[in-house]
């Protein structure tokens, strides 16, 4: 079969798709990139079974393992502030479902993501593949350290919360690429900028977050 992208109006769920994109919209996002990325990422591929008929709700859902797929205002944000036009290599910490990976996927060239659950990297990639997502990677493994062997990225988006900025992923980080992460105590943090110069860093804080924990060797232990 010829992998397809769940796309335009050709499935089912369009019209709800389209909804909330407008609800995004109308809660301050912006970018028509990333609104168009909505539009296209068919999330109800990414929700299990029982909490389909809520896929395109502004909220965020239970996809097993304690895990959550995000509120797609926070993920239209995050990807808000990432700027991606296109061309860039993109590394994520914590697939979970795999939605924001396909989000991602639309707004970048290429995506590696790493998820140290290894059911949800496979269930991430099966939905990923169902999707007709090409332009990704997905590891199963401890994302603190980043993915060295396709190093360097021009933005890299941890999908979880640590008690630190991993060490390794700054390492990973082109010139001039940015790196979005959620750094504080478990359960609550701040959304922290980090802008790889010719120079050195510089970190911005843009906010609270409350994401699951990372957890790892430069993360929180299990
Ligand atoms: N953005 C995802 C939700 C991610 S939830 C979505 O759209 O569905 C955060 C994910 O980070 C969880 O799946 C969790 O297992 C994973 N995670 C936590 N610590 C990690 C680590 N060190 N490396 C890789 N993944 C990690």
């Amino acid at each position: 079969m010829v992998p397809r992208r769940l796309s335009g109006s050709g499935d089912s769920f369009a019209g709800y798709r389209a909804r909330l994109v407008e609800a995004l919209r109308a809660k301050g996002i912006g970018d028509l990139a990333v609104l168009k990325a909505f539009a296209e990422t068919p999330r109800h591929l990414f929700v299990p079974e029982a909490v389909r008929h809520r896929a395109y709700e502004d909220v965020a859902l239970p996809i097993g393992n304690d895990q959550t797929i995000s509120q797609p205002f926070t993920q239209a944000r995050y990807l808000e502030a990432l700027g991606l036009r296109g061309k860039e290599r993109v590394l994520e910490i914590g697939t979970g479902s795999g939605y924001q990976t396909a989000l991602l996927a639309a707004l970048a060239a290429t995506v590696f993501s790493v998820e140290r659950v290894e059911s949800l990297a496979r269930a991430a990639q099966a939905a990923l593949r169902e999707a007709g997502v090409a332009n990704v990677s997905v590891l199963h493994g401890d994302g603190t350290l980043g993915w060295s062997a396709y190093a360097p990225y021009d933005a890299i988006l941890v999908a979880a919360g640590g008690p630190e900025i991993p060490p390794p992923l700054v390492e990973q980080l082109a010139p001039g690429g940015r790196l979005l992460i959620p750094v504080g105590a478990r359960g609550a943090q701040t959304l922290t900028l980090v802008e790889r110069g010719d120079t050195g860093t510089r970190r911005i804080p843009l906010g609270e977050a409350h994401f699951v924990p990372l957890v790892g060797e430069h993360g929180f232990d299990a």
